[in-house]
């Protein structure tokens, strides 16, 4: 008779034939586990190894509604997909209960995959959720992401650094959990801390945003990017100006989810935008 696989090894090798690396088996994803992963900014190619491990060996996948659907198209046929997506317009699942749902399914013995887009911990209330997890002693397993703040501008030829023009960047979200612009960011501090500010959930307080950090002394013509769809093939690029952003608002139209880029970085895209015409053709990225 066969010998029962006994250690996370053995049980992992035995579980899943994806492909090794230098012999190692990957990770056993055990049942009554969650994993939190980051699905990268939308292409699916984008996504880590151990995120298409996860989608391959777990009983259910609870997604969000930034997760490009083309990713859920990995997971092995049978596993169930549950939608706890919160984005405008579509019934909003609450935190706590999304939360709850993960302990509910891990203690039911599943091997639960909580998908993400992006980088589960940057901006995604990965950390909330974990903690939840903690308290509920249900053992879990992180998976970082591309994040579309990093990811979405190298599609667009930004690169989020360059010794040429920025030696920091400030990630910030426009939003609080309310939906207002975050009173507990220090406006006035940030406006002239870095060369480069990038900015999540930001389109919808841009004209206050751009008002606060031109109060607190960024220049009105510090150049603005905006990447919608980022990394996706219908990936569009809008720029305007600090101080043109609420004009530019109120005129233009461009799709969401949107990044927004202060600075000055977006010069280089005049030589560095790589991504387009048949490149842009092939759905995985
Ligand atoms: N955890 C995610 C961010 C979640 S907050 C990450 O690490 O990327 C959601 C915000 O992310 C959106 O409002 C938008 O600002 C940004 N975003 C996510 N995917 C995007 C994409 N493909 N293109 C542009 N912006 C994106």
């Amino acid at each position: 008779m066969d010998k029962q696989p006994n250690s996370p090894r053995e049980r992992a090798a035995a579980q899943t034939g994806f492909a090794r690396l230098d012999g190692e088996p990957f990770p056993a994803f055990e049942a009554g586990w969650v994993w939190l992963v980051g699905a990268g900014p939308g292409a699916p190619g984008l996504m880590s190894l151990l995120c298409y491990h996860a989608l391959q060996s777990s009983d259910v996948v609870v997604y969000d509604a930034l997760v490009n659907p083309g990713i859920l198209n990995w997971v092995r046929p049978g596993t169930e997909l549950e939608y706890a997506g919160k984005r405008g317009g579509k019934p909003s699942a609450q935190q706590r209960d999304i939360s709850l749902r993960l302990i509910e399914l891990a203690q039911a013995g599943k091997r639960v995959l909580r998908l993400k887009g992006g980088d589960p911990f940057m901006f995604g209330r990965g950390g909330e959720e974990c903690q939840h997890l903690v308290k509920a002693g249900i053992p879990f397993r992180i998976v970082p992401g591309i994040t579309a703040g990093i990811g979405g501008l190298a599609y667009a030829g930004l690169p989020s650094t360059h010794r040429d023009t920025n030696h920091s960047v400030i990630f910030l979200t426009g939003h609080d959990a309310s939906g207002k612009m975050p009173a507990n960011v220090n406006w006035q501090a940030i406006a002239t801390a870095s060369p480069v500010i990038v900015m999540y959930m930001a389109v919808k307080n841009l004209r206050e945003i751009a008002k606060a950090l031109i109060a607190g002394g960024r220049a009105p013509s510090d150049p603005v990017t905006i990447i919608s769809n980022a990394t996706l093939p219908q990936q569009s690029v809008a720029q305007t100006t600090l101080g043109e952003a609420k004009a530019f608002l109120d005129h233009d139209e461009f799709a969401t989810p949107a990044i927004v880029v202060l600075g000055r970085i977006v010069e280089w895209r005049s030589i560095l935008d790589w991504y387009r015409g048949p490149l842009r053709e092939n759905p995985i990225g």
